[in-house]
């Protein structure tokens, strides 16, 4: 079995995952039978110190936009499906972004859990930053996090799934369990914690119904994830 992570950015009516999309997405995984795991459990489940259902799904929302608490958390509230928004810490309170108030609420609700996708969200690759630059731009946000919600982040969302091995050195050093990509795929156990996969989502909504049965088949999953890399 393996675990799948959906990456979202925007739920709005004028972008690609309406949220009309979005409920038909957690529709499907309920029909499909779906565990909504949170994101300990999954790193617990590839560490192999826990187990989970054959079908487990985790979502995560990338960057922190405000309509993840206006058209996301009402639904995700009303099925009880856990998710992961990784914040782009300063960028928190600015239009069209999440503010504290917001992310308190949210966390406060149990099943949404906020971790940090940076201060700054660079280009990686572009801009190559020192290993001090870097270690700075992510130990800020996760102070910023630390102070803001009296919670240490565990999980680190690699800006645009760029990554090398000098970031899961600095992740490792500023006490993060685990880092997400956006390579594309799905989770077994014994992943490693800092290269977690993701499938970007993507409407109409047979996307998703697609995936899915692609996933739910180890051969089919490991050609697709040769064949396309990233997402
Ligand atoms: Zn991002």
């Amino acid at each position: 079995m393996s675990v799948l992570i959906i990456c979202y950015h925007n739920i709005n009516k004028n972008g690609m995952i309406t949220p009309e999309i979005f409920e038909k997405n957690i529709k499907l995984l309920i029909e499909k039978k779906y565990y909504s795991a949170t994101l300990d459990e999954v790193y617990n489940y590839i560490n192999g110190k826990k187990t989970l259902p054959d079908k487990t799904v985790h979502l995560t929302f990338d960057d922190g936009y405000k309509d993840n608490y206006s058209e996301a958390f009402p639904i995700l509230k009303k099925y009880g499906f856990k998710a992961t928004v990784f914040l782009i810490t300063s960028q928190v309170g600015l239009l069209g972004h999440l503010n504290w108030e917001e992310i308190l609420e949210m966390q406060d609700s149990g099943i949404i859990d906020f971790e940090s996708h940076t201060h700054s969200h660079p280009r990686y690759f572009l801009m190559k930053p020192s290993k001090q630059e870097l270690i700075d731009d992510i130990m800020l946000s996760k102070n910023i996090i630390k102070g803001n919600l009296k919670k240490e982040s565990k999980y680190f969302c690699y800006p645009y799934g760029e990554y090398d091995e000098l970031y899961v050195d600095v992740l490792k050093s500023a006490g993060f369990l685990g880092g997400l990509t956006l390579d594309i795929g799905s989770n077994d156990i014994n992943q490693n914690p800092y290269l977690l996969k993701r499938i970007d989502a993507r409407g109409p909504e047979k996307w998703l119904r697609n995936r899915l049965v692609i996933y739910s088949n180890q051969f089919f999953s490991k050609i697709y994830e040769k064949v396309y890399k990233k997402i």
